[in-house]
């Protein structure tokens, strides 16, 4: 009787590693075929040079428009007037909000719904702490050591030349797409974009027209191992963003002499609220680190294909995991990050006000009056108050859909052009441009056709922003492959 027990139960055991095993063979996409093109001759240096050009003008952003140095902007157009003379008498240039760029390349058959390239013409400001340590001066344009040197060669001015020269050798040869094609080039995106790509996207609203896609910054191709396990380069596109929220927490109290404290100041009652919220975090979840794993299928090492495609048993084991690494919990949750805080004017005197700020990126699905309902929940009713400052809240936009045809036209030419590289959609960390255009478009795609390595995703917003030469030609031979692919019919 016990034998026989023992034997159902050991058949039950196989029974079920066997299904394990099973799933994990058949986990994951099929990688899709990929028809190899002939890619255009392009010559980096010339790239470089032109891109050279474009960051010798400081187009910083600035929070304060009082300090932005609008000539800087001015200059710019005027020397992409200078470096592609057809694009200018081909194409029609709107200026939006005088600094912003809308190009319009007219297609064949102007039924069929557009398309819309972005990029974005403003960069950071070089922190004046660093300045010294960069080993070519931020706004110089140095081409040295295989590199071209500069604050805005990785973010974005090099997507913006890439596009124009993309349309300049194509124009060349003769080219007119079907679709109507639109290049976006935003002044502010570093600063929101609601003076640029909004007002962009506001002006297409008006013409009544939807977008067939957008593709802006976001993704690249990451050359190692920003995913745990996988070793090969990724091309990770991005099919949504987070969305943001800063909160103010302010508690007010009675103020006073030092010497007859209550049992906590206003500093005391602020402290634990921040404690209490730091310690209740935003519920993870997995459906779109899921998705991107789906992807990677087939190239997955043997653990992480076992516990996806057997996700419905793995996923609190991974769910604990991969919480524990900063950058992969980013993917799962809204993020809590609390940033400043201020209170108190002399030691003697009792505090009377005290306030922090906590700043949010929202996980897609959790919107902003989830959160601060959250927030309320975890630090009680009436001990602090809390308030959104003006333009500092927005939703994370729709996820953008992985099965149609402009994601996978999109995936077939990123593998064209990056034949190394493995294709997965994924959720943006950081706020771009393209969130703006979620009104007339239902397919937004955030991909930057680069390779990055470690030191390149260092070095943006950052020191020595740099971008090899090498990497610039495919940059353009990628977007005259996109043209030709989105913009047929
Ligand atoms: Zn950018």
């Amino acid at each position: 009787m016990f034998a026989n027990a023992l034997i159902v139960l050991l058949v039950l055991v196989l029974f079920f590693l066997a299904v394990l095993l099973v799933r994990t063979a058949l986990y994951g996409r099929p990688p899709q075929a990929v028809e190899p093109a002939a890619l255009a001759e392009v010559s980096g240096e010339v790239v470089a040079e032109h891109l050279a050009e474009i960051i010798r003008h400081p187009t910083v952003s600035e929070l304060d428009p009082e300090k932005i140095d609008y000539a800087a902007f001015i200059e710019l157009r005027a020397s992409l007037e200078k470096l592609y003379p057809r694009v200018h008498s081909t194409l029609r240039l709107d200026p939006v909000n005088r600094y912003s760029l809308l190009y319009t390349w007219k297609g064949k058959d102007e039924r069929l719904p557009p398309i819309l390239l972005a990029s974005h013409s403003d960069v950071v400001p070089v922190d004046p702490a660093s300045r010294g340590e960069w080993k070519y001066p931020p706004f110089e344009g140095r081409l040295a050591e295989g590199y071209l040197w500069g604050r805005g060669t990785l973010d974005n001015k090099n997507t913006l030349i890439a596009m124009l020269e993309a349309v300049e050798t194509l124009l060349k040869s003769g080219y007119q797409p079907e679709r109507t094609i639109l290049l976006a080039i935003g002044h502010d995106e570093e600063v929101g974009g609601r003076q640029g790509a909004a007002q962009i996207a506001g002006r297409i609203q008006a013409y009544n027209t939807r977008l067939a896609a957008v593709l802006d910054e976001g993704g690249a191709v990451f050359s190692s191992g920003i995913v745990p396990g996988v070793k090969l380069p990724l091309a990770l596109v991005g099919i949504t963003e987070k969305g943001y929220l800063t909160l103010h927490l302010e508690a007010e109290g009675q103020g006073g002499h030092a010497a007859y404290p209550p049992r906590h100041t206003v500093i005391g009652v602020l402290a634990m609220a921040i404690a209490a919220l730091e310690d209740a975090p935003m519920r993870a979840r997995t459906a779109l680190i899921e998705l991107m794993f789906e992807h990677l299928g087939a190239f997955l090492p043997f653990g992480l294909r076992l516990v996806f495609a057997n996700f419905w048993l793995f996923r609190p084991l991974f769910r604990r995991a991969m919480l524990t690494n900063p950058r992969m919990a980013a993917m799962m949750r809204t993020t809590t990050a609390v940033t400043m805080i201020s209170g108190g004017i002399k030691d003697n005197v009792l505090p009377a006000h005290a306030s922090a700020v906590v700043n949010f990126r929202l996980l897609p699905g959790d919107h902003i009056a989830d959160v601060v309902q959250h927030v309320r929940k975890v630090v009680g009713e009436d001990t602090v108050q809390l308030h959104i400052p003006e333009g500092a809240a927005w939703e994370s936009p729709p996820v953008s859909p992985v099965d149609g045809a402009a994601f996978r036209s999109l995936s077939q030419v990123i593998q064209q052009v990056f034949p190394e590289a493995l294709v997965a959609p994924y959720l943006v960390m950081g706020a771009t441009d393209a969130r703006h255009y979620a009104g007339v478009c239902d397919h937004i795609y955030r991909f930057s056709p680069m390779i990055l390595d470690e030191e390149g995703v260092t070095s943006i917003h950052n020191k020595n922003e740099r971008i090899p030469i090498d990497v610039l030609a495919r940059m353009v031979q990628f977007y005259v492959q996109l043209i030709q692919v989105w913009g047929a019919a």
